[in-house]
């Protein structure tokens, strides 16, 4: 009867694989069919300045409304872009719109206002990102300063390969900033020349304020470290008061988060940024 148990699961077990199988294919193709269509478009999410209260910049976030399924979310769908070899295409694209965008922001806002564009792995290693760069700050005519890279942790990993890539970009005049810190089990060696301008403190040490007294060590030690080494720093995921305070007591610069804004559409982010100055404009 055991034997039986398991013969049934197992049958189930591969139907259902063979469903997530048609699925995933599915995905992919309809994700072609959006790309082609231009059905992914960009948000964007505001860095809020804990010292003067004001926006000064916004990071694109890539986005995709599936007819169906309704919004997927780009931690699943960039690996299938990566996978099909999409992602330079789209990455070209991303990297284009958000310049453009950036000008409509300073012309919005304020002349200094930034903008950050997420990039993957296989942008860094398919070899033409630094082209790609170069290409949209000339066709856009952004000042390169107001461009920032967003690099994961995790990608520094292979610090020989990256390193070259990295200086060429920097060589550019753009900014740098390591994202998701302190989740990339990567040695921390990498930091004494690794030729960055950003910290970007992860949510899942945020979360840790107020729960867990060692969690929040490790996000004031990270903003010592990233003062004493002369970075920026970004908490992100900020949803709480609490967490706001902590950070902005312990000398975070900047902030991400639920709290302050979600990642908004273009249109609607000027009515946002208002409300924003509005409401903690006041903060000294
Ligand atoms: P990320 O770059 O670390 O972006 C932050 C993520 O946290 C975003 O999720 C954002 O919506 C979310 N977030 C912001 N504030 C809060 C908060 O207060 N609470 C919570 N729970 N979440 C918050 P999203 O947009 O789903 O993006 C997930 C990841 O996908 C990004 O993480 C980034 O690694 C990647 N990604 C997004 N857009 C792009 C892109 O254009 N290119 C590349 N290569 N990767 C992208
Ligand atoms: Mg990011
Ligand atoms: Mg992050
Ligand atoms: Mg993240």
């Amino acid at each position: 009867e055991e034997a039986n148990i398991e013969e049934i699961n197992l049958k189930e077990y591969d139907d259902e694989l063979s469903i997530r199988e048609v699925r995933s294919l599915q995905i992919e193709h309809d994700l072609l069919q959006a790309v082609e269509n231009q059905e992914i478009y960009l948000e964007y999410q505001p860095k809020f300045n804990t010292r003067t209260g004001r926006i000064d910049a916004m990071e694109a976030l890539l986005r995709w409304h599936h007819p169906q399924r309704g919004f997927v979310s780009p931690a699943n769908f960039i690996p299938i872009l990566e996978r099909t070899g999409m992602m330079a295409k789209v990455g070209r694209w991303i990297l284009m719109q958000a310049c453009k965008d950036a000008l409509c922001f300073q012309q919005q806002y304020h002349d200094n206002i930034t903008v950050a564009v997420n990039l993957s792995i296989s942008q860094l290693l398919q070899g033409k990102i630094v082209e790609d760069v170069a290409n949209a700050l000339a066709e856009t005519a952004l000042p390169p300063h107001l461009l920032e890279l967003e690099i994961t942790e995790s990608m520094t990993m292979n610090i020989e390969l990256m390193m070259p890539i990295l200086k060429q970009l920097k060589a550019l005049n753009v900014c740098i900033a390591i994202d998701d810190f302190g989740t990339g089990y990567s040695s921390l060696a990498y930091l004494s020349d690794f030729p960055a301008d950003t910290l970007k403190i992860d949510r899942s040490f945020i979360e840790m304020i107020g729960v867990n007294m060692r969690g929040e060590k490790i996000v004031q030690s990270v903003i010592h470290l990233g003062n004493e080494l002369g970075l920026q720093l970004v908490a992100e995921g900020i949803e709480t008061q609490q967490q706001l305070q902590y950070v902005t007591e312990k000398g975070c610069h900047y902030i991400q988060g639920f709290y302050v804004s979600r990642p908004l559409r273009f249109e609607q982010l000027k009515e946002e940024i208002d409300r924003i100055h509005l409401e903690f404009g006041q903060i000294k």
